[in-house]
Formats: structure tokens, C-alpha cells, sequence
């Protein structure tokens, strides 16, 4: 049968010479395997909209559970301020890397819209680090280890004064022990990361200390307690370093 379908290309890989397969995110029927046939001919019509980013409403004659076909697709929005920025490109990339491996996990279909916020708001220019912390601070949610921001990891406390990612979230004054105190800006937007709407973002208008010691913590979370490992994070992580100096 052929459907139209909205979604994005999440990666793509070589079938042939002249071919693509595309994994494309769908807003509503996950993740699926599309053959871009002769995708790669420069006649082809496909050319343009088979590279990963691609946001679109795909035309494909759809197989569930098997390869489905490209027949054509129109572009939503081409993301041309992403495009011509390597800095933008690089958190894009990661973007599209941490969703595949997150919805492999939980299969929700709620990934999609926050992902396409967050790109909307990359190519509108907000902070790119920013918006990608919120992002990877909601996905912890979906992937079941979600740091506690509510009160104190230990004791509950409201009284909240630092955070630890040993230990899995905000700790109070009693509990902390060889901590070092983050900035109190910190502990609030952490918690607002989490609960913030993307789309109803206007401005982010945060001190580069603060946004450093969030991404510090989130880094740091992912890697004790994820067990994620992605290629485009380490890009990532060296473009901040000539960033904080
Ligand atoms: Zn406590």
C-alpha cells in the first residue's frame, strides 16, 4: 500500500551502487527501513531528500515488518541554518544518533516531536548545547534513570544544595559529603530543562558558567548510568573543549 508519512532520516547506509537505505523516524509508526532506489544517480529525484536530516512527508509504497519503498518525498523544513554551520551540524548529528539509540530502547513515539522541536529551535539559532542538554535530560526519562530533581537522592529533602551523578540526582546540606557546591542556577534549571516545553521557548538567556556546569553534570550522568556510547558525542565533546577556553 502507499502512504504518505511524515519523519525524518534518522542514518542511511549503502544497498548498492546507486542505492540508500534510509532509517526514518515517523511520527507515527517508529522507526522504519526505506529503500531509496537510485537515490544516489545524479538524475535521480530522490537525491535531495534521501541524506540524513531530511524532514519531510515521505510517499513510500510500505511493507510493515519489511523494507518499504521511496517514491518521493516533499521537504517540511530544510533546516538551511543547520545546514551551513558545522557547529549546528555536529549537535544535529548527535541529536539524530541519541534518538535512534533511545527509541530502540523504549519505543515511544513522543521521541519524534521532541526531536523535531529541539532541530527547529537549532536552526532558529538557540543555543545549540542548550537545547541538546534539554533534550538528553528528557530522554533519560524514556530510558528508565532519570537522576532524582525533586528533593534530595538521600534523605528527600527539599533543601537541596548540590548534585552528584555518583549518586543519581540533587543532594541536600546533611547528606553531601566531599561534593562540590554547584552554582544554586544550576540545580534550578535542571529541574527546568526537564519540565520545559520546547517549542514555547522565546530566549535563553543563561551565564556560560552555568550552561557548562549542566552539561558537565548531564555528560557525566550519561556515562555512568546509560551504558550509551555514540561517536558524535565524542565530536561533541572536543568542540566544547576550544569553546570553554
Ligand atoms: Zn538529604
Amino acid at each position: 500500500m502507499i502512504i504518505d508519512v511524515e519523519g525524518i532520516v534518522l542514518n542511511t547506509k549503502s544497498y548498492s551502487d546507486t542505492s540508500l537505505i534510509l532509517d526514518i523516524l515517523t511520527i507515527d509508526r517508529g522507526i522504519i527501513g526505506v529503500l531509496a532506489k537510485g537515490c544516489k544517480s545524479l538524475k535521480s529525484n530522490l537525491r535531495s531528500v534521501t541524506d540524513k536530516l531530511t524532514y519531510a512527508t515521505f510517499t513510500i509504497y510500505y511493507k510493515k515488518d519489511k523494507l518499504s519503498i521511496l517514491t518521493e518525498a516533499t521537504i517540511i523544513n530544510n533546516f538551511s541554518n543547520i545546514k551551513k554551520d558545522i557547529e549546528k551540524i555536529s549537535y544535529a548529528s548527535f541529536l539524530l544518533d541519541l534518538t535512534h539509540q533511545v527509541y530502540k530502547q523504549c519505543e515511544k513515539n513522543d521521541l519524534y516531536n521532541l526531536l523535531i522541536s529541539a532541530l527547529i529551535k537549532i536552526n532558529d539559532n538557540f543555543n545549540p548545547l542548550i537545547i541538546t542538554n534539554i533534550i538528553e535530560l528528557k530522554y533519560l526519562d524514556y530510558l528508565g534513570v532519570m537522576p532524582s530533581i525533586e528533593g534530595c537522592i538521600i534523605c528527600g529533602s527539599k533543601n537541596v544544595i548540590t548534585l552528584s551523578s555518583d549518586k543519581g540526582g540533587y543532594l541536600c546540606k546533611k547528606c553531601r559529603t566531599i561534593e562540590p557546591i554547584v552554582n544554586e542556577m544550576t540545580i534550578r534549571l535542571i529541574r527546568m530543562y526537564y519540565y520545559v516545553d520546547i517549542n514555547k521557548i522565546s530566549k535563553l538567556d543563561i551565564d556560560k558558567k552555568i550552561v557548562i556546569e549542566v552539561n558537565n553534570f548531564i555528560d557525566d550522568y550519561y556515562d555512568r548510568y546509560t551504558g550509551l556510547y555514540l561517536k558524535s558525542k565524542t565530536f561533541l565533546k572536543q568542540l566544547l573543549e576550544k569553546i570553554k577556553n
